[in-house]
């Protein structure tokens, strides 16, 4: 039996460039879509929230001259991108799964709605939910954590290079240690960074708990999902 039945899995844009400087990797996206489809394959219900830092972030627009809600405009159909490449992927190593945007963007993907994405879990689909929250000023950390109470989510699996929280920058610091489990009061009042402020209290205020895990690891998701004792899991 799995730990969890309903998971939101956030991966960042930047995880996906794998170690080139730009853009999918193809070989880091073929291991993310085959730990998406073995735990879909165990009933597990998966929804998927992609970041486009790997693309376009609106805040480096800013920098070149663009403006802030234009820039913010591209990262997040730079978040789609990146969703149709996950999608594709995963269908080609056998799975299922459909796209939903946050705005209008047919036949690209279904408009997002709540409805549509357990639908898509009851048929078996992993649910891609793209776009970002659909608006400027915000993450897709933030999207994430949207997506994840909204759809009722057990946990939100944050997907990173890094195996967990740490005490402090475990490459700046030797003696640095891991959490095994943290509160969200505690990473507060020590500003360990989990998530931004926006979806770290959103998830808190929620208690939607958040498990951060590194997801380059082949096999780590379907621990998580399993309930092995890895990763930092953050929670009331
Ligand atoms: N973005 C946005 N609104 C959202 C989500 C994302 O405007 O709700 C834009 C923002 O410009 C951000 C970019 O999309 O820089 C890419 O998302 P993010 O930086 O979160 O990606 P990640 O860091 O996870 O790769």
């Amino acid at each position: 039996m799995s730990k969890y039945k309903r998971v939101l899995l956030k991966l960042s844009g930047e995880a996906l460039m794998g170690n080139d400087t730009y853009g999918i990797n193809t070989e880091v996206l073929n291991t993310y879509a085959l730990q998406v489809k073995e735990v879909v394959d165990q009933g597990v219900e998966v929804g998927i929230v992609i970041g486009g830092g790997n693309i376009f972030r609106g805040l480096s627009g800013v920098s070149k001259g663009f403006d802030r809600v234009k820039g913010d405009q591209m990262g997040m159909l730079a978040t789609v991108i990146n969703s149709l490449a996950l999608q594709s992927t995963i269908e080609s190593v056998g799975g299922k799964a459909k796209v939903f945007t946050a705005t209008k963007m047919e036949p690209v993907g279904e408009l997002y709605s709540k409805a549509k994405v357990l639908e898509a879990f009851r048929q078996g689909y992993a649910a891609i939910i793209a776009g970002g929250t659909g608006n400027p000023f915000f993450t897709t950390d933030t999207a994430s954590a949207l997506r994840g109470v909204e759809i009722e989510a057990e946990a939100l699996l944050k997907g990173t290079r890094v195996d967990g929280i740490y005490t402090a920058d475990p490459e700046k610091d030797p003696k640095a240690t891991k959490y095994n489990t943290i509160t969200f009061d505690q990473a507060y009042e020590q500003r360990l960074k989990v998530m931004d402020l926006t979806a770290f209290t959103m998830c808190s205020e929620n208690n939607l708990p958040i498990v951060v895990f590194d997801m380059n690891t082949p096999g780590n998701l379907k621990k998580i999902v399993f309930g092995e004792n890895i990763g930092t899991l953050v929670k009331k």
